[in-house]
């Protein structure tokens, strides 16, 4: 009965005369607010809930809503699609919001379907499962297992999504053990661009997961996705090892992360980087931290070659249990406003490069000139450069093409957060397009075939599409795009270019 209020509305609005013609924007209100379930919400400019539930992450190249469909089941997620396509207005389904891509900007005044409520995490502990919302966060995740003694690979950001991320690939802690994010999914509950559901995994629909697995935002929503948990090694209480250099060490560093990735990284280990500006000393400096998942004797034997450098400005060693390990990190010393999950809406370019080794040159390089914008451009004092160099030994351990994440051998990911000042017209012109400079000086000695490689959580949105998907799985993934969503509804993230 709903439904069909909402098509009469739609008849009116396309073939009305100029009396009873309903503007496209009131015809999607008007079949939100008759077909969405009484739990769910409609939102316009104004309302409290529009703005919280619309900010994103970052809000440059942000896409504009006009309507906020807030949808609380499976049947609100079919009937804000159906509604959207009934009254021909451009949408999104969002989870955490913490996406980049450039382009977004083009969906303008479109509808957000906004899934907060799908935030879950059930635990199977005999089975070692967790069934979770599509839009549960890495904290959410971490807490719930962290409970019951059981991890997996989470990323870096508490806030983050954990079905978003899996869906490009999900690089984190723990993936020397257990593999990239979607390698420990199981199956997912999706619902297709024309709003059927389907069971996906290895034995129902086995090339749409493949293809979910690497470039899932491509062919509808993930409602829930079950995942394979672990024991948490070391009873869930991890070493963690912050260091902060100085840029006369970026070289040594550098070198000593080249020499220990060439020797082999132990599996439970996990660097990252961040150089970036500290105020407190006026100067850039270069963090390294280092989370060991096992005893804490292992773990300091496993940093020797960072404390051996004998050059850092300070160092901290704690054990953290695993699910406070954002809060700790570059010596944030159990902060709990990390793990507050608003989106923060910075303004800014984000870049990112997949390594298959490491170039001490370039790396020293693009440090310096790093420094130098800090200097030359003080309103660029928020920006950072950041590492993630996880050992990788369960990712490797996969057939290259497992799913259709494409970049297994990456010993590391350079990522590049250029924050232009809040209130600024910067951009990247601005400031000597130095983050494409930076990225491909990386990029030109990454050790990789055929150029620039991206895994596509961290990329810009403008790199060619062999640089995101590589040149083998694009014949895959574009089958599956026309096959899955050939009206292109789900082309505003990363879409698979058809050609
Ligand atoms: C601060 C920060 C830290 C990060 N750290 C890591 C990290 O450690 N490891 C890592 O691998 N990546 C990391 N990323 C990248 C991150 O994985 C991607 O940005 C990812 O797209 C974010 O997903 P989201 O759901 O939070 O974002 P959103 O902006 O809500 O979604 C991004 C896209 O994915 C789609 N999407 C989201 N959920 C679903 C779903 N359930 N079904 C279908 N489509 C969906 C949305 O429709 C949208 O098109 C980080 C990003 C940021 C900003």
């Amino acid at each position: 009965m709903r439904l069909l209020g909402c098509l009469t509305a739609l008849s009116v609005a396309v073939g009305g005369g100029a009396a009873a013609a309903i503007a496209p924007k009131d015809s999607l209100v008007s079949c939100l607010r008759s077909t969405l379930s009484p739990e769910g919400s409609v939102y316009l400019p104004g309302d409290s809930g529009f703005a919280n539930d619309t900010i994103r992450w970052n809000r440059y190249h942000a896409p504009t809503f006009s309507v906020v469909g807030a949808a609380a089941n499976e049947h609100d997620v079919r009937a804000s699609i159906t509604c959207a396509m009934s009254s021909g207005t451009p949408f999104l389904i969002t989870g955490p919001r913490h996406g980049f891509s450039l382009g977004w900007e083009t969906l303008k005044d479109g509808l957000e379907i906004y899934t907060g409520a799908f935030h879950h995490v059930n635990v199977d502990v005999e089975a070692s499962t967790m069934t979770i919302g599509g839009a549960a966060s890495m904290k959410d995740v971490s807490d719930a297992l962290q409970l019951v003694g059981k991890n997996i690979p989470v990323g870096g950001s508490s806030c983050v999504g954990m079905v978003g991320a899996s869906l490009g690939g999900g690089i984190g802690r723990l993936q020397g053990l257990y593999g990239l994010m979607h390698d420990s999914m199981l199956s997912a509950r999706l619902m297709l661009p024309n709003t059927t559901v389907v069971e996906v995994s290895e034995c129902s629909h086995p090339e749409l997961f493949w293809g979910l697995r690497g470039a899932g935002f491509n062919f509808g929503f993930v409602l829930n996705a079950t995942y394979r948990v672990y024991d948490a090694p070391a009873g869930g209480t991890n070493f963690n090892a912050d260091f902060e250099f100085p840029m006369s060490s970026v070289r040594a560093f550098y070198q000593a992360l080249h020499d220990q990735i060439e020797i082999g990284m132990p599996a439970p280990l996990c660097l990252s980087t961040a150089l970036q500006f500290n105020h407190a000393i006026n100067a850039t400096t270069l963090k390294v931290n280092a989370v060991y998942a096992g005893p804490e004797d292992e773990g300091r034997r496993a940093v020797e070659f960072l404390a051996d450098l004998g050059t850092d400005l300070r160092h901290n060693f704690t054990q953290v249990p695993w699910n406070r390990l954002n809060r700790n990190v570059d010596f944030l010393n159990n902060n709990p406003l990390v793990d507050v999950c608003n989106p923060g809406g910075i303004r800014g370019d984000t870049y990112g490069v997949a390594v298959n080794t490491i170039d001490v040159d370039a790396h020293v390089s693009v440090s310096e000139q790093f420094d130098d914008m800090m200097a030359k451009y003080p309103e660029m004092r928020s920006s950072g450069n950041g590492g993630y160099f996880c050992a990788n030994q369960a990712v490797v351990a996969r057939p290259k093409h497992h799913t259709a994440y494409p970049w297994r051998q990456a010993v590391g990911y350079q990522t590049f957060g250029f924050v232009y000042g809040a209130n600024t017209t910067t951009t990247e012109a601005d400031i000597d397009n130095l983050p494409t400079k930076l990225r491909d000086t990386i990029a030109a000695t990454a050790g990789t075939q055929g150029g620039l490689n991206v895994y596509v959580g961290f990329s810009h949105g403008n790199e060619p599409a062999t640089a995101i998907w590589s040149e083998a799985n694009l014949p895959r993934l574009r089958a599956l795009k026309r096959e899955y969503d050939p009206k292109g509804l789900f082309n505003w993230y990363h879409p698979i270019p058809l050609e």
